[in-house]
């Protein structure tokens, strides 16, 4: 049996570690515990155990979570009033690749955006923010491994979508997100991982980025998000090393 308790405890203090190790306060990174194919009766569990924030890959399945999880901790918390559901604070971050036709749940439903990689899907994002009244924040994905079939814009061309976003209005670019190649050693990562770091740095430093704070960095998974915070990471996205194998 999976302890996802223990496990969401021993991941935090992982990322605690590796954030004194490079002398960073580890108060600067979030864990969004990615819940794919997940069922809403394990993510009550990591809600009991103090976990709030969620990644989830697919706009049907994390709809339908989302309802059963609402139910689920209702019912925990009955007799405390039907205002007063453990709900309150569970953040949800889109991180699947998104079609711009399906932009309407992503920018309703999601409190953030990480894989926006594209003008046209960023224009329908904020389209549909604009109509539900909020302001919807995102990062944009970057293809730091310049890999062929890999979503995400290429880094040089990630200066010229950032200037493009910046005329919508109802998106608010709070950084850049990405997932390296696939490699059996997390070392492999760290270059691709700095690498964001600095393009993040060049953005800021051209006025693209960094406008509501200081950019963030979505960067690292289960098998490298120790060496994903030394080199600056402010999301990690860890899903099996909390749930298990899917
Ligand atoms: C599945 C997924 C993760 C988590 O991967 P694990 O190896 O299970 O931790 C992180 N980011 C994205 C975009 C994913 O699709």
């Amino acid at each position: 049996m999976t302890d996802i308790a223990a496990n969401i405890t021993a991941v935090k203090a992982r990322i605690v570690a590796a954030a004194r190790r490079a002398g960073r306060d580890p108060a600067t990174v979030s864990l969004v515990a990615v819940s794919k194919r997940v069922d809403a009766e394990q993510l009550a569990v990591a809600v009991a155990a103090g976990q709030l924030l969620f990644g989830e890959n697919y706009l049907q399945e994390a709809e339908a979570k989302i309802v059963r999880l609402r139910e689920l901790l209702a019912g925990a918390e009955s007799g405390a009033g039907p205002e007063a559901t453990a709900e309150a604070g569970i953040g949800w971050h889109f991180i699947g690749h998104l079609q711009s036709n399906k932009a309407k749940a992503a920018a309703t439903g999601f409190a953030m955006v990480e894989t926006v990689d594209r003008l046209k899907l960023a224009t329908a994002l904020d389209r549909h923010a604009s109509a539900a009244g909020r302001v919807l924040p995102v990062l944009v994905q970057v293809n730091v491994g310049e890999e062929r079939q890999k979503a995400g814009v290429a880094p040089a061309q990630a200066p010229d979508l950032l200037r493009a976003m910046a005329a919508l209005p109802a998106l608010r670019v709070m950084g850049l997100m990405t997932m390296p190649p696939m490699a059996a050693d997390p070392e492999q990562s760290r270059p691709h991982f700095a690498r964001l770091r600095q393009l993040a740095r060049e953005c800021a430093g051209l006025g693209l980025l960094g406008v509501h704070g200081p950019p963030l960095l979505s960067m690292g998974m289960s098998a490298d998000f120790e060496v994903a915070v030394e080199e600056g990471a402010n999301l990690v996205r860890v899903g099996t090393a909390i749930f298990g194998p899917r």
